[in-house]
């Protein structure tokens, strides 16, 4: 004889539900029922249990066949006895990290939460580094209590419905069933007179004010951990860490590819031609750079150790100089005639790049 309800009814679908209706019924109900976000709610932790244990059942299509053909029974029998329910693992699978301790109230001690933090700084503070302040929210130890918990440090005292084991275990047809205690909620003890400020949790939510060091030669992408700066511990257990993702604005002028930049430096059509002395901008200043007489464009010039340091800044790559050879437009007509007697002048032979690639067409066509 069972008194369970029917697991179609718990997650609300249709006995003919598409595993997909099924997944989305679940998904809706767990996260409206989970136990962080119902604090000391015990109806809500039983509908939680009840909601995984369905969908434990119904995800699965061969537990599913059972539980269709005979009822509660047929899936108890199937899974060898006992009703293992794998919440955690079904809800990390679904979740992921929007909660970092699904239900997992095995362990007292636990770490607390892990956050996560988004930066963005600009190219040059990623090359030389960057101090940073951030703001966030978190849980932190509470005052009021001093994390236990409890009103004017009264001790918990050992659970009288479980006899501090934090499960009760019911015999269940020929199985024995065991579920987390829901005096306790699987704690072992509980506080008799919780405190007013954190309602027994021995965490309240707090502004967190941070410096945060950005070492040089970070990237975009990059994500540095700052140790203990997550969430508050659960009974005494460690604080979480705090995970700070770096995004790094783009550069109008230079391009950064690992820990080498590059750059592309425009010079007039006279000076490729005679050659010159250009500048070319780099993180650190302005270096020289010799165009040697008749430079075509394209031409690419290695500034060696000018590009951004390695995390840390032991190495630094090279900064790669890109030249691009403008062509004159909007002439004047006394540029147009000197232009004009310059062609002239010249014929093909002076222009080497035009003069091969006329010589291979040439051959072609021999
Ligand atoms: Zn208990
Ligand atoms: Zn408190």
């Amino acid at each position: 004889m069972s008194t369970k309800r029917d697991y179609y009814d718990i997650l609300g679908v249709d006995r003919n539900a598409s595993p997909d209706e099924i997944k989305k019924a679940y998904r809706k109900l767990a996260l409206k029922h989970h136990p962080d976000k119902n604090q000391g709610d015990n109806e809500s932790e039983e509908r939680f249990k009840e909601i995984n244990e369905a969908y434990e059942v119904l995800c699965d299509e061969e537990k599913r066949g059972a539980y269709d053909r005979f009822g509660h029974e047929g899936v108890g029998a199937g899974q060898g006895g006992g009703y293992g329910f794998g919440f955690n693992d079904i809800f990390n699978d679904f979740f992921g990290d929007i909660f970092s301790h699904p239900n997992n109230k095995k362990t007292k001690q636990r770490k607390g939460e892990d956050l996560r933090y988004a930066v963005k700084i600009k190219f040059e503070e990623a090359i030389f580094g960057v101090s940073k302040e951030i703001k966030f929210n978190r849980y932190d130890k509470c005052t009021g209590c001093g994390g236990t918990g409890a009103k004017n440090g009264i001790k918990p005292v050992v659970c009288p419905v479980c006899k501090g084991t934090g499960e009760i275990r019911q015999q269940q047809g020929f199985f024995t069933v065991s579920r987390t205690c829901y005096k306790c909620k699987g704690e072992g003890e509980f506080i008799e007179s919780p405190c007013p400020v954190c309602k027994g949790e021995g965490r309240v939510i707090l502004a967190r004010r941070l410096d945060i060091k950005i070492p040089a030669g970070i990237d975009d992408g990059n994500r540095l951990k700052v140790s203990g700066e997550g969430a508050s511990g659960f009974h005494g257990g460690p604080n979480g860490d705090l995970y700070v993702d770096i995004s790094v604005e783009p550069h109008h002028i230079f391009k950064r590819n690992g820990n080498d930049i590059y750059v592309t430096v425009p010079v007039s059509f006279a000076q490729a031609a005679l050659g010159c002395e250009a500048e070319a901008p780099t993180v650190d200043g302005k270096a020289a750079i010799k165009i040697p007489p008749g430079t075509q464009s394209g031409t690419k010039f290695t500034l060696k150790g000018r590009g951004a340091p390695s995390l840390g800044g032991a190495v630094k790559g090279n900064e790669y100089v890109n030249i691009v050879v403008e062509t004159p437009a909007n002439l004047t007509s006394k540029q147009k005639k000197l232009l004009e007697e310059f062609a002239r002048e010249s014929g093909e032979e002076t222009h080497p790049l035009k003069k091969s690639f006329l010589d291979k067409i040439l051959s072609i066509n021999k």
